[in-house]
């Protein structure tokens, strides 16, 4: 190669060419990067300074951008207020009706200034809303997007009736205290149900189904229904709303399932449905006469057949037969009397084969059939806790619902068909026992009333 030194000095001098070259390349990549730093601190410097002055400017004329639309009830619009700025979104009614739209409005700017004070990042809230003949009810969803990215949802409601032209609360719905106590009782049954898992203390159920005014303050008339709403800090995020039929607080017969009144005694009534069974129920009345405990059987007609002596043990232990229909079909769903006739040939095999009528009558579901309660004199019962054996099958989870729910007066539903219901039953008894209860029948219990 020519270009190549043949001396020793000749490839020192290269060497050294070589080396000034690669110094002189490091200088200029170095003085580039110092310049680009120089104008990326110049940018950052620049954009801070546009921001001061936009939160200035911004600070000054605090632009809400509000717009508003048709509703689908007459003479009801639905404003919208935005600001990008401070990063909300309200929305709310206005039905023209100055006493409702006041009290609405109030709501929401409380709402909004607790954002703006708070330390969420972010609010959105919209509309939702259901009817019930004159009532109109706004749900006013709040959606919080918090620092950790979270979402809290809460809700604010409104009911007002179109025809007065006032907002409504739970006592002009609800009116009586003794609607109310029954009010009481099918939110807590419908909360105990929603609250399998026990993931929520039973206490605190019970303590916010009180019979109290306050405790029903947020709901919502949506058709034949009542529902109310919770706020995710009340239970948990899962629970935020329970549903009840408007007309399940005017039954006529159910006295002996929402009287609790037991003179200061704690008594309990432990029931059995859809036995007898030749598998398990020997083994319950086994346990029952350990601990020398009485209580109510609900039998269906045709086990009753399959299994007559079963029926007879049940009786002559002293234990009381209550019926539960032929072959568990849903009486609300026959005529008055289709269920008649149902319940007519049932109470005769029960007759037959344990020597007495059956006391009571627990529909299947607790669906009631009104024509045929009626038509008969035995008494309707249906329960107040649900301990869901026949769902879990599983003695932990059975004993774990009547350790949450028992309270002096509770009627208890268990299945004398499953044989995790009968493991359960000894410790079941066990708990109570040592909580001071004592066990009686339906009837019994009525009489204590
Ligand atoms: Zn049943």
């Amino acid at each position: 190669m020519q270009w190549f030194p043949k001396t020793k000095l000749g490839k020192i001098n290269l060497a050294l060419v070589i080396m000034l070259l690669i110094s002189l390349g490091c200088f200029l990549v170095l003085v580039n990067l110092h310049q680009s730093g120089q104008n990326l601190a110049g940018t950052v410097k620049k954009i801070s300074q546009d921001e001061q002055e936009e939160k200035q400017q911004k600070n000054a004329v605090k632009k809400v951008h509000v717009t508003t639309e048709e509703s689908p009830f007459k003479g009801v619009t639905y404003t919208t207020e935005k600001s990008k700025v401070d990063r909300y979104q309200l929305m709310y009614p206005k039905t023209g009706i100055a006493n409702v739209d006041d009290a609405i409005q109030k709501s929401v700017y409380a709402k909004r200034d607790d954002f703006l004070f708070g330390e969420t990042e972010k609010l959105v809230m919209s509309i939702k809303a259901t009817t019930s003949g004159d009532y109109i009810t706004f749900i006013l969803k709040q959606k919080e997007l918090l620092i950790n990215k979270d979402v809290s949802t809460t809700v604010q409601v409104f009911t007002y009736n179109r025809k007065t032209k006032k907002l409504v609360d739970i006592k002009d719905i609800i009116k009586t205290k003794e609607r109310l106590n029954r009010l009481s009782k099918e939110v807590r049954i419908r909360l105990q149900e929603k609250n399998a898992d026990a993931s929520i203390a039973a206490k605190k159920i019970d303590a916010l189904t009180d019979p109290k005014w306050k405790n029903f303050s947020t709901f919502a008339l949506d058709g034949k229904n009542i529902k109310f709403y919770y706020q995710p800090n009340t239970f948990n995020d899962a629970l935020t709303s329970v549903s009840v039929p408007l007309a399940s607080l005017d039954k006529k017969s159910d006295k002996p399932v929402f009287d609790l009144k037991t003179n200061g005694k704690k008594y309990i009534a432990l029931t059995f449905d859809d036995g007898p069974s030749k598998k398990v129920t020997p083994r319950v009345l086994e346990i029952l006469r350990d601990h020398n405990a009485k209580a109510t059987f609900y039998m269906l007609g045709q086990s009753v057949q399959a299994a007559p002596d079963m029926a007879k043990a049940v009786a002559k232990d002293g234990h009381e037969i209550g019926n539960h229909s032929y072959k568990h079909d849903n009486l609300s769903k026959m005529t008055a009397a289709q269920a008649l006739a149902d319940i007519t040939k049932t109470n005769k095999i029960i007759q037959k084969a344990a020597g007495h009528e059956p006391l009571t009558i627990r529909p299947p579901y607790g669906a009631r059939n009104h024509g045929l309660e009626k038509q008969v004199s035995q008494p309707t019962v249906l329960w107040s806790i649900d301990t869901l054996d026949w769902k879990t099958l599983n003695p932990v989870a059975t004993l774990g619902q009547v350790k949450q729910h028992a309270y002096p007066g509770a009627i208890v539903l268990m299945h004398d068909i499953h044989p995790t219901t009968a493991d359960a039953l000894d410790s079941v008894l066990t708990y109570l026992e040592k909580q001071g209860y004592e066990f009686v029948t339906i009837s019994q219990l009525e009489s204590k009333q």
